[in-house]
């Protein structure tokens, strides 16, 4: 396959990190970001280029953009989220509730639109966002976990919009739900290695085509209802 150039955000470690790995491995072109460059050893030991993005910040985002615009970007990656699970009804902390608006739902449309002259130049013109079950609405069978759910949902929706507005100029923009991962994130309990999870997102990933546009996979190809 020709080597193409993908950014990863939210690559310091968790499955963002496993990402550049593998993509580095096969000899991808990789931009792998991280909030703080300075503290991502693992990061830059995969050889990837290493740049400063914090999602949620506005001039963090313009600079990133500004940094990459002449880059012709095939795929994007937008992974870096934030999850909490505690949140049950009776005591919501509203401020978690806003903080994960503004990083999974926010943050990632931020980074799509600024990264938009940089994936127009791109070949492959593909968005992976990455998104989880838990903003599945029809698959909510348990309540609570409400402002993961609801972040993720909303990312959902965005993925959506993109997909219509920006598959008219050939883009594909998708959600993939990487499984339950022992990651920071996941925990020490969940079933699946970043290495599963993300070898089988690649799988799905590398065997895109157009018809994919607007849908949400998981990590072992099962299309999730919304
Ligand atoms: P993780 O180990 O907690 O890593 C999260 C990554 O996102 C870190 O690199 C973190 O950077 C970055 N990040 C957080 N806030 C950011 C911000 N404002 N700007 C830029 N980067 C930011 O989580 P993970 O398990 O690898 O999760 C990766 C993605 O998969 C997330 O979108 C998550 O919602 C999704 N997901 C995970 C699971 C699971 O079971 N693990 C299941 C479903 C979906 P710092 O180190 O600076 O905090």
């Amino acid at each position: 396959m020709k080597k193409q150039t993908w950014i990863v955000t939210g690559a310091n470690r968790g499955i963002g990190l496993e990402f550049v790995r593998r993509l580095v491995e096969r000899g991808e072109d990789v931009i792998a970001t991280a909030r703080d460059p300075r503290r991502a050893d693992e990061l830059r030991a995969t050889g990837a280029r290493v740049q400063a993005l914090d999602i949620a910040d506005p001039a963090s985002v313009a600079a990133f953009a500004k940094a990459v615009a002449d880059e012709r970007v095939d795929v994007l990656v937008n992974n870096a989220g934030q999850g909490v699970n505690s949140d049950s009804l009776g005591s919501i902390d509203f401020e978690i509730v806003r903080r994960l608006f503004e990083v999974n739902a926010m943050g990632t449309l931020r980074v799509t639109e600024a990264l938009l002259p940089a994936l127009r130049n791109g070949e492959r013109k593909l968005i992976v966002n990455v998104t989880s079950r838990m903003g599945s609405i029809d698959d909510n069978t348990s309540g609570g976990a409400y402002a993961y759910r609801a972040s993720k949902a909303a990312l959902n929706m965005i993925n959506k919009c993109l997909a219509n507005d920006l598959g008219r100029e050939g883009f594909t923009s998708i959600v993939v739900h990487p499984g339950w991962v022992r990651t920071d994130m996941g925990g020490g309990g969940a079933p699946l290695s970043v290495e599963t999870s993300v070898e089988g997102l690649l799988q799905v990933v590398d065997h895109l085509d157009a018809r994919a546009n607007g849908r949400f996979f998981a990590f072992d190809g099962e299309e999730i209802p919304w």
